[in-house]
């Protein structure tokens, strides 16, 4: 977790009298007490002033774009506050902005309320012409209503901030390719350059040659220590100690060139190896669950979707890994979700086991690995894919389960779902998308979170949840497709 604060920034005029602003100021000041006291909230609120003139908002709002402490910007109109006096402010932001709709006051006293007790208490008055500039400006926006003290209210403020989190991780995020992407596969291709011009993240290749220096450079000192860390961590297996020694090897030389370069995903793929006796098994999942982000076979987009979304939820407890869709059950309706290795345990149910099991491809040693089952709840799968000209994300709402068949002879991490708004017709959208066998698959994050990262980052997003509905969904993707061209 990092010391990003937010700024609430409270929208008035001088029409009122300085005794009107004096209660403002003081209301506003118990409202971001009561929210960093919720505890619902990841990050601190900093009140920062009532604006009443256009040079104050242009101040604030530049002040807010060079303090690499504020992550973003809360507005409130607590009274009226005329919006071309917030336009220049607002032509100037380049940090995120939730416009939160909410009054001091959860009731209206009966005997109190007088016209003085309205010109103090308008928000719902003046967050109207507040909102009409934001609309008017095409300005994205998060807008959140309800009473500051309720919890519905603060949780979606918390989904803001996380994903708020994710905007500035993207804009700092390196991914470390090994090799490129898997001969012939669409799906995980995509224009590096859109994709930092969009999300920041910088995307550059290193020679497998490289690493396996980097492997030759790694002591007896370091692989042991890393040894210790798997067994503390996992439950060893296998009688090949010599194959995860191998892996800790792999894992100590990944990690040091990626610090080195400042890199927290990284790709790599079967069908470049050269010089390697195992493809990367449980040295990518250990690096997954310390918050790097990974994708196999080159598919740098969710690698590096997958450090985002880690990053988003570095304080939750639920678990983030890189999944890929692989077999149906049509039986219980349910997908099974896998890879040939690279599944992080922080979405485990239970204590991850070391086997080392023949890969079948990539003509190279049987790799460790790190076998388990994955746990049930609710969760999103997400999927951002190349649509030639624009980035499209997929997120997709899945209820996960206790997977009903034990499964003995498949060697990999498994986890089983069903998708919204159910099997059927929830594969079928996931399909008219477009959406990736390879997804993030996240129980912290949910749909919230990533519209508005999507948001932020300027990108189509594209939701498929309880209420959707096949037909107007192939409607949807049509008019967007017109919106995004
Ligand atoms: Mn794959």
């Amino acid at each position: 977790m990092n010391n990003y604060k937010f700024w609430f920034v409270v929208g008035s005029q001088f029409l009122y009298g300085e005794e009107t602003l004096t209660q403002v100021e003081k209301n506003s000041k118990i409202m971001v007490e009561g929210l960093n006291s919720s505890e619902k909230l990841p990050y601190e609120v900093v009140y920062k002033n009532t604006m009443k003139t256009s040079a104050e908002i242009k101040m604030v709002t530049m002040e807010a774009n060079n303090d690499k402490t504020c992550a973003g910007i809360i507005t409130y109109c607590h009274t009226f506050s005329p919006s071309k006096m917030w336009i220049g402010g607002l032509n100037l932001l380049q940090k995120p902005w939730l416009h939160f709709h909410t009054q001091f006051n959860k009731e209206i006293p009966n005997e109190e309320i007088d016209m003085n007790y309205m010109n103090l208490h308008q928000s719902a008055h003046g967050d109207r012409e507040h909102g009409f500039i934001g609309a008017r400006m095409r300005l994205p926006r998060k807008v959140v209503f309800g009473y500051w003290q309720d919890e519905d209210a603060q949780k979606e403020i918390a989904n803001w901030m996380r994903a708020v989190v994710g905007y500035h991780f993207s804009k700092d995020l390196k991914v470390m390719r090994f090799g490129d992407n898997m001969r012939e596969v669409a799906v995980t291709e995509g224009d590096k350059v859109e994709a930092q011009i969009k999300f920041g993240w910088e995307v550059n290749t290193w020679p497998v040659g490289t690493m396996v220096k980097y492997m030759e450079a790694v002591t007896d000192e370091e692989v042991d220590a890393k040894m210790q860390e798997y067994q503390e961590r996992y439950e060893i297996a296998t009688e090949d100690i010599e194959s995860i020694r191998y892996q800790a090897k792999e894992e100590v030389a990944m990690k040091r060139m990626m610090d080195e370069e400042g890199c927290k995903a990284f790709s790599n793929t079967f069908q470049d190896l050269y010089g390697l006796k195992q493809l990367s098994g449980l040295a990518s999942q250990n690096l997954m669950a310390d918050g790097y982000g990974y994708a196999g076979e080159g598919d740098w987009k969710t690698s590096a979707l997958t450090a985002v979304m880690k990053a988003m939820t570095a304080d939750m407890n639920g678990g983030t890994t890189f999944m890929e869709d692989y077999t149906y059950d049509f039986t219980n309706q349910l997908i099974l979700g896998s890879h040939m290795l690279e599944i992080c345990p922080s979405v485990a149910a239970e204590r991850a086991k070391i086997e080392v099991h023949p890969l079948g491809i990539g003509d190279r040693q049987p790799p460790a690995r790190l076998k388990f089952e994955g746990k049930a709840g609710s969760a999103i799968v997400v999927s951002l894919v190349d649509m030639g000209g624009r980035f499209r994300l997929i997120v997709q709402d899945v209820e996960c389960v206790k997977p009903p068949q034990t499964m003995p002879n498949l060697p990999v991490a498994r986890v089983m779902w069903e998708p919204k708004p159910n099997f059927r017709e929830g594969i079928k959208c996931w399909i008219l998308a477009g959406g990736a066998h390879h997804t993030v698959l996240s129980y912290d994050c949910n749909v919230e979170m990533m519209q508005d990262w999507a948001r932020m980052m300027d990108i189509e997003f594209v939701s498929i949840n309880e209420k959707t509905d096949p037909i107007q969904f192939e409607k949807d993707l049509l008019i967007s497709d017109i919106v995004w061209k």
